[in-house]
């Protein structure tokens, strides 16, 4: 097989996985092997591994097991903080050790040696600033200033208290069963920073989100301009073209010009392919986390706002089935109603509705504008302020 359509292959595998791995959960892949695999990626490889150590180890295996991924998952840990480190630190000096001898080539100037440091340094900062920064603890001291930043809407929030910190729960906040501790405008615990992302901390982070999507963009397209000036300054177009003696286009050599590519600078080509697949990984994430931003809702919110329309759905079929009890029970139906169309169940049941329930009661969502101001300024920190400027005037 050739070594272009083996380059087809990986990358449709690549995609296939991408795809099951981000959108498989998706209702319009129901039942389709791509759901299996985002099935297979998110708990399978997990549930074989276990069941493999336990076959082999036996319940010593299996106990070893459980108490790794009570230490990983449910503890504060350093674990993927410290991935994460050797990841961005490990890609790095692969670049600089294999590429930057290319440096100044024929699309890419030096400059690039001192930008890429700089833009590695500042995704480091970012991550430091996510990982480190309070994301809003909630304790009896501060309670009053998260208590009057976002009030209750009576749906998905109510007056409640912490049973664990025994102080009210502020609305739009959650105990993080991880850190143990109340956060504000809870979003998620994110493992890689080992820390919660809360009201605090939410544009340290998806400041995080958005550098290192363009930092990935940014090495996957340097590479590629080193290894086009390459191409040009070892003059491989004119080559090939009298070697083959095809046509001097691009499209027709194109074939050859991977093939010496892929042989001269594998490593590169590796990086690159690596780079554009965490630039297409994060960049979902942080589109997912942009579009939550811009409606002023939280990933915890969106879990409750579920559970809401569930419920809401659920009372409504019962409603719905003991009104048809009564009319069958009178005799008022004598005729069979036609069973509802496949349509128009999967539109009945289509996730714009469900949008539509949110947008009707989030009472947070106060438009593009406020909703950014609201990250970017943390609703709490405007009002300590506000207090202590009343106290010293
Ligand atoms: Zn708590
Ligand atoms: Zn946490």
């Amino acid at each position: 097989m050739g070594v272009q359509w083996l380059l087809v292959c990986h990358g449709l595998v690549t995609l296939l996985v991408l795809v099951s791995f981000l959108c498989g959960q998706w209702p319009i892949f129901d039942g389709t092997p791509i759901q299996r695999i985002n099935h297979f990626l998110h708990f399978g490889i997990c549930d074989y591994f276990q069941r493999f150590v336990g076959f082999v180890f036996g319940a010593k295996g299996t106990n070893a097991i459980q108490s790794v991924e009570y230490f990983c998952c449910d503890r504060p840990n350093p674990i993927l903080q410290v991935l994460y480190l050797a990841i961005i630190g490990g890609t790095y000096y692969l670049v600089a050790t294999s590429s930057f001898r290319y440096i100044p080539g024929y699309y890419i100037g030096e400059v690039h040696r001192y930008i890429s440091f700089f833009a590695v340094g500042v995704g480091v900062l970012l991550f430091l600033l996510t990982s480190l920064s309070d994301p809003g603890t909630v304790k009896s001291d501060n309670v009053s200033v998260y208590l009057s930043a976002y009030p209750y809407d009576n749906v998905i929030y109510s007056e409640k208290e912490c049973s664990t910190c025994k102080i009210l729960k502020p609305a739009r906040s959650k105990h993080c069963s991880i850190c143990g501790r109340c956060v504000a405008r809870f979003d998620h615990h994110c493992g890689w920073m080992n820390n919660c992302i809360g009201e605090r901390n939410i544009h340290y982070f998806m400041a995080f989100l958005l550098w290192h999507t363009l930092l990935c963009i940014y090495g996957a397209v340097a590479i590629g301009l080193i290894l086009a000036g390459q191409v040009k300054e070892f003059r491989v177009i004119d080559i090939l073209t009298v070697y083959y003696g095809v046509q001097n286009s691009f499209v027709s050599l194109s074939p050859h010009v991977i093939q010496w590519l892929v042989g001269a600078y594998n490593t590169q080509i590796l990086l690159m392919m690596f780079l554009a697949i965490v630039a297409l990984l994060i960049a979902g994430f942080f589109g997912y986390h942009a579009k939550l931003c811009l409606t002023n809702t939280t990933t915890n919110e969106t879990f409750k706002w579920q559970d809401y329309i569930n419920w809401q759905r659920k009372l409504s079929e019962a409603r719905a089935s003991s009104a048809a009890l009564k009319a069958s029970i009178n005799g008022l139906t004598n005729e069979r109603k036609p069973p509802e169309s496949k349509w128009r169940t999967i539109f009945r049941r289509s996730p714009l509705e469900d949008v539509e329930v949110v947008v009707k009661n989030n009472i947070y969502d106060k438009g593009f504008f406020l909703n950014v101001l609201e990250i970017i300024f943390p609703l709490s920190r405007r009002r300590l302020y506000a207090n202590t400027k009343l106290k010293s005037g």
